[in-house]
């Protein structure tokens, strides 16, 4: 058998085109533009580090898609960022952003670093410098960013204040999201990643995904990842009664079959530099995490953790992807063939982009909102897209022979379609939106 392409952009690719053979009336080519990002700028920059040295970097922007409003999308700094990450990360924000319909579009940034290997000041320098690189390819109306893989609240407050010192005497705090609250922030957006998650696996036990289970009191958790997805996901889920039974992080992972207290986990962490070495648990490798017995695997890190090779040793009953594109094509078929539900990152993940979208109205309209009114407006975005993607499954279900015999008249190729997962379900929502409004504003000239 030879190996699965692990290329995210291929991937994410892949999945948009699982999806539109259920869209039979969208036209091929425009499915073809919608898969590929509008444009991708690469930038190359120097910084003088803390200790005197002259550093170099390369930093991508890839602006997916505008056509349902400002593209939006984190900056990741890591040593593996790639162009084709960058762009398969900025369209699946394109395709999240559709499916809780927040009028944003998808971009996304990265810069090949090793935060590890430096400075806090040095990776201020970076933010500094890459921003004033991208200059006028981001903006409040155009392009905005966020927190992504190894990027925080103080970093985000940098891109704003560098923004700000290049275009003075505008209202510039729109440019970014995931501020601090004391700079323009949301209250609620440091946890609305993982809250969002929560909300959204409330809905979906509520409606049945899981059979014989209609809440999370009790259920058993592991996840993946322990920054702020993963981290704060332990935290939430431990609070709404669910056992949290294993955590890993970039070091290694931990098992304790009776739950572990995430408090603990967050001290020991911050005392060690990793969750690994917490007393009363077992320590196992990243791995072996992923193949705890639990009711609810949460891959909470970067892409391409669940495939073809491992998914058959995945024991959980259920998979909630607060990472983008942990799972590959060769993992959801296996996941599909197990009946084990796969909640996909653009529906389970997207409480993250879509508070941001609430900091950016207040950031417009000069206002705060509560905490509690956050949550709540987040509650019910989450709950609709949830509503939205199950319904959209059942009904896609539910007409296979007229979608099959629709694809046959328009002379499109395949034979006949096969019943939808989640990931493909949330894709035909977000492909759907997407392509409508594409058409409505027209292809121009
Ligand atoms: P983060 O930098 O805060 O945390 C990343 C965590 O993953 C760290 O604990 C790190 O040690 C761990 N990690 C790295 N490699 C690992 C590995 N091989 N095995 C186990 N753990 C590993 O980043 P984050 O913001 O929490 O992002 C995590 C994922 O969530 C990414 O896929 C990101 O795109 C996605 N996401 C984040 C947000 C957000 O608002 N921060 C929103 C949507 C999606």
């Amino acid at each position: 058998m030879s190996p699965e392409d692990l290329n995210p952009f291929t991937i994410a690719q892949r999945q948009a085109d699982a999806a539109a053979r259920y869209l039979p009336a969208i036209e091929p080519g425009l499915i073809e533009y919608l898969k590929r990002p509008d444009r991708m700028i690469t930038v190359e920059f120097p910084i003088s580090t803390a200790s005197g040295e002259v550093l170099n970097f390369v930093g991508y922007r890839c602006m997916h898609s505008r056509a349902r409003g400002p593209g939006k999308g984190g900056i990741r700094y890591h040593p593996d960022v790639t162009p084709d990450e960058v762009r398969a990360l900025a369209s699946w924000m394109t395709w999240k952003c559709a499916v809780v319909d927040v009028p944003f579009g998808g971009a996304k940034g990265g810069v090949v670093c090793d935060p590890k290997q430096l400075q806090e000041e040095d990776l201020l320098h970076i933010t500094r410098r890459y921003v004033a690189e991208l200059n006028d390819n981001i903006g409040p109306f155009t392009d905005i960013p966020a927190p992504d893989v190894n990027t925080n609240a103080r970093i985000m407050a940098v891109i704003y204040d560098t923004y700000d010192a290049l275009h003075a005497g505008q209202n510039n705090l729109g440019v970014v999201t995931g501020k601090p609250v004391r700079v323009g922030g949301s209250l609620g957006r440091n946890e609305a990643t993982s809250r969002g998650g929560l909300y959204v696996t409330e809905r979906a036990l509520e409606r049945g995904v899981l059979e014989g289970t209609d809440g999370l009191e009790g259920l058993t958790v592991a996840i993946q990842g322990f920054g702020n997805a993963g981290g704060i996901a332990a935290t939430l889920f431990h609070e709404a009664g669910a056992k949290i039974v294993g955590v890993s992080d970039s070091r290694g992972g931990i098992r304790c079959a009776d739950g572990l207290d995430p408090a603990k986990a967050h001290a020991h962490k911050k005392k060690t530099g990793s969750v690994v070495g917490l007393e009363g648990c077992e320590d196992v490798s990243g791995d072996e995490l992923l193949e705890t017995e639990c009711d609810i695997l949460i891959p909470a890190a970067l892409e391409t953790q669940l495939r073809e090779d491992n998914a058959e040793r995945v024991k959980a009953r259920m998979v909630l992807e607060l990472a983008n594109g942990p799972s590959t094509p060769g993992s959801d078929a296996v996941m599909k063939e197990r009946g084990i539900p796969v909640i996909p990152d653009i529906l389970a993940n997207a409480g993250g982009v879509t508070v941001s979208y609430f900091e950016w109205v207040q950031n417009n309209k000069n206002e705060q909102w509560d905490e509690d009114e956050v949550n709540a407006r987040l509650k019910k975005i989450m709950r609709r897209a949830v509503d939205g993607v199950l319904d959209r499954q059942a009904e896609v279900n539910g007409s296979l022979d007229e979608l099959t015999a629709e694809r046959e008249e328009r002379g499109l190729d395949g034979g006949p379609l096969e019943p939808i997962d989640l990931r493909t379900a949330a894709f035909v929502v977000a492909v759907e939106r997407v392509a409508n409004v594409t058409l409505d504003r027209g292809i121009w000239p």
